[in-house]
């Protein structure tokens, strides 16, 4: 079995004493992982690739809650809007229209959160910080006209630098924490919970003590990726 159980229990554990959820990042890892992973109790799974994560939720059992965390193009939205159960990266209006089109066709609530770039990299997506809050207004604005009733903007999600400058990443997820807490009047949460999505395998620790409440977990539980 390639999965690693021990690694597991101690960050569920870790995730149970913050109050935080663990989303196991399946991407690119066997059917046969998932299952292990599920029989070990673990229900959310996350995956990057709309293909991939369209013929693995066909095949799995159906009580995986499916979290997409890549780059979602609009073009791929409808694909995954009958089953997705939060797309983590929305990084920009546009898409977000586009996800409350394919909402508002299936009659179906969509569970959304808005990636910020806290990074120093160039590479990863998300807005800014001026984005963010434009975005926000364009969604009230629209609302103001009937439109995105069901879209539900749960909180935010961004990821850190790839470094091992240990204040750089702090300072990343503290300044992504401070916009949650600015733009939580603004978040869809009337019957649910405000959520903050940051932290993976390298950097958990410091985004629980930051005040994360999911964090996506790949290699840890998984290994490896090629
Ligand atoms: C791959 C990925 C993860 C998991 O990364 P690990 O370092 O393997 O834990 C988390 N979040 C996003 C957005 C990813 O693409």
């Amino acid at each position: 079995m390639a999965i690693n159980l021990e690694n597991f229990r101690k960050i569920k554990a870790e995730c149970d004493a913050a109050n935080a959820t663990l989303v196991a990042v399946s991407k690119i890892k066997p059917e046969q992982d998932i299952l292990a992973l599920r029989e070990a109790g673990q229900l959310d799974f996350g995956e990057n690739y709309v293909q991939e994560l369209v013929e693995k939720a066909d095949k799995l059992p159906k009580d995986i809650r499916w979290h997409f965390i890549g780059h979602l193009q609009r073009n791929k939205v409808k694909y995954i809007a009958p089953f997705v159960h939060l797309i983590h990266g929305v990084d920009s209006f546009r898409l977000l229209e586009e996800i409350s089109k394919q909402a508002d066709k299936l009659q179906r609530d969509i569970h959304c959160l808005l990636q910020v770039h806290i990074a120093t990299e160039e590479t990863k997506f998300g807005m800014d910080a001026d984005e963010l809050e434009e975005c926000l207004k364009a969604v009230a604005d629209a609302r103001t006209e009937g439109k995105f009733t069901r879209i539900k903007i749960r909180g935010l999600m961004g990821m850190a630098s790839f470094s091992d400058k240990q204040e750089q990443i702090e300072k990343e997820f503290e300044d992504l924490f401070f916009l949650y807490n600015r733009h939580q009047p603004n978040f869809d949460n009337t019957d649910t919970s405000p959520i903050l999505s940051m932290g993976m395998s390298g950097d958990y620790q410091t985004a629980l003590q930051k005040g994360s409440n999911m964090i996506r977990i790949g290699s840890a539980l998984f290994g490896m990726r090629n």
